[in-house]
């Protein structure tokens, strides 16, 4: 696997590839370390994962140079990831006790009726390049902690990133095997889903990816859980604090460089505020700092990979060419590596590109709506249905509209995040299933009944 700086166009680092003696002997460890991992008291684990949390803190800014070298993410956001991941560490190393306690049930007398938690075994997690400690740590907090053991795929243009958290586990002192990276192209993906050791997959990336996965598992009766893409809606009501809606929504959109999942991507705007928000937006977009992501006051990187870049170009030249306006941005920088500069576009036709697609970069939609069921009608408007955001000076308001907006999540004056404390996924196009909090940590359990008279 050849690394490439994003921000230079280097190759820099260059790994050696697992081949399929490889997979085959990893799956076989895989289920030893499951044996007895899954024995091990659920306070051992928690203390394990807690040791992972100070593992993580103490190598933070090492971890976060890997991310920015391999993919471009800004140092500053790169650290903030790292502590992230020592957050959902915390949380589960505190929590996962009390989620995974039996519930009992009303039963007749002289019986006890419970419901427990037990482990799957081997869970397959394929995962994306965006967030590559966060989306790692956002599956194995809980799905480790709850007994299982992992085996990780991650992106192609992120070994280094795989490796990194593979030493965490070992350096936390988790036993031998219970996580392990394979650094394996996506076509050695399925001969894992297909055999029997494997009990369960993860999977965040793009549809594409997510269907071959979920087909593949379905084929086997495995359980999927699927964090997909998103093209959320950011609603700006006529009441809205425009100017924290316009500074929230930049952010909301260019963070990681745009390529979040749950990044605001279509803005829908109340015709009484949509000159002073677009106006607000347009001036916040251009003050934020696009460069050298190795520097801390960074705020937009270059994209992870060439072929991403021109993907989202093409989409942005076919939009302009089918009739949108074009109001900042729009061409990739003028410089080595993949530099796509915060990009606004506004009178979008129906059906173009940026309108029914992901972008999956800094690109922004503005929509003027006429009232607030023309809002709701554009926000509902995809295939997707990860996240949402609305803003209004009204709570009443902002809940009834979150009631009637298609979405795995909907924050009101605020950016749409994901926290461990809170369940997490999508609806539609965007997946199934959810991860973090409670919910996350009982996707890949068997919820085993057990009645004693
Ligand atoms: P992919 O979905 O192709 O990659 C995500 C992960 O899935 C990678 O580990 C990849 O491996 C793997 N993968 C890809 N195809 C298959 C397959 N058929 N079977 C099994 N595993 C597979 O994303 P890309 O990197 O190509 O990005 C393309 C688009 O996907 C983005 O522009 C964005 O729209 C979306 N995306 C969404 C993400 C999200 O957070 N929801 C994250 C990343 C991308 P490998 O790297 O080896 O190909």
């Amino acid at each position: 696997m050849n690394v490439v700086n994003p921000a230079t166009g280097a190759q820099i680092e260059t790994y050696n590839e697992h081949d399929a003696d490889d997979v085959e002997a990893a799956l076989g460890r895989s289920v030893r370390a499951f044996e007895d991992w899954r024995t091990r008291p659920l306070r051992d684990r928690e203390r394990l994962l807690a040791n992972a949390a100070d593992v993580l803190r103490e190598n933070k800014r090492e971890y976060a140079e890997t991310m920015t070298r391999e993919m471009g993410k800004p140092i500053s956001q790169a650290i903030g990831e790292v502590e992230k991941c020592a957050w959902v560490c915390d949380h589960y190393a505190e929590h996962a006790s009390a989620y995974l306690e039996a519930d009992h049930h009303p039963s007749p007398p002289g019986s006890a009726v419970k419901t427990e938690y037990e482990p799957l075994g081997p869970v397959l997690a394929v995962m994306p390049w965006n967030f590559p400690f966060w989306q790692v740590f956002r599956f194995a907090a809980p799905y480790l902690t709850a007994g299982n053991v992992g085996i990780l795929k991650h992106a192609s243009n992120v070994p280094g990133c795989a490796l990194a958290i593979e030493e965490v586990f070992r350096e936390a002192g988790y036993p031998d095997d219970v996580f392990q990276s394979l650094l394996i192209p996506s076509d050695l993906v399925d001969g894992l889903l297909t055999d029997d050791r494997v009990r369960a997959a993860t999977l965040t990336g793009s549809g594409p990816a997510g269907r071959a996965v979920a087909a593949s598992a379905g084929e086997q009766l495995k359980k999927t859980v699927l964090e997909l893409g998103g093209s959320d809606p950011f609603l700006v009501l006529d009441d809205a604090d425009v100017s924290a809606a316009a500074e929230t929504g930049a952010w909301a959109r260019n963070l990681n460089g745009g390529q979040s999942c749950i990044a605001a991507k279509r803005f829908v705007v109340h015709t009484d505020v949509y000159d002073a928000f677009l106006d607000a937006l347009v001036d916040e977009i251009d003050a934020l700092v696009v460069g050298d992501p190795t520097d801390e006051a960074t705020d937009v990187g270059p994209q992870a990979r060439e072929d991403l870049m021109e993907s989202l170009h093409e989409q942005v030249t076919a939009s302009v060419d089918a009739g949108a306006t074009l109001v900042t941005g729009g061409e990739p920088l003028d410089r080595a590596g993949a530099f796509y500069p915060p990009t606004v576009l506004t009178d979008v036709p129906d059906g173009c590109p940026v309108d029914t697609e992901e972008t999956f970069g800094p690109v922004a939609t503005v929509y003027e709506v006429d009232d607030e069921e023309a809002a709701i009608a554009t926000a509902n408007d995809t295939e997707f249905g990860l996240g949402a955001s609305v803003w209004t000076e009204d709570r009443d308001r902002g809940e009834r509209v979150a009631s009637r907006i298609d979405a795995g999540c909907v924050y009101v004056n605020q950016l749409v995040k994901s926290d461990p404390r809170v369940p997490f996924g999508g609806v539609k196009d965007s997946g199934y299933g959810r991860e973090l909090s409670e919910a996350g940590i009982k996707e890949f359990v068997n919820r085993k009944t057990v009645w004693v008279e």
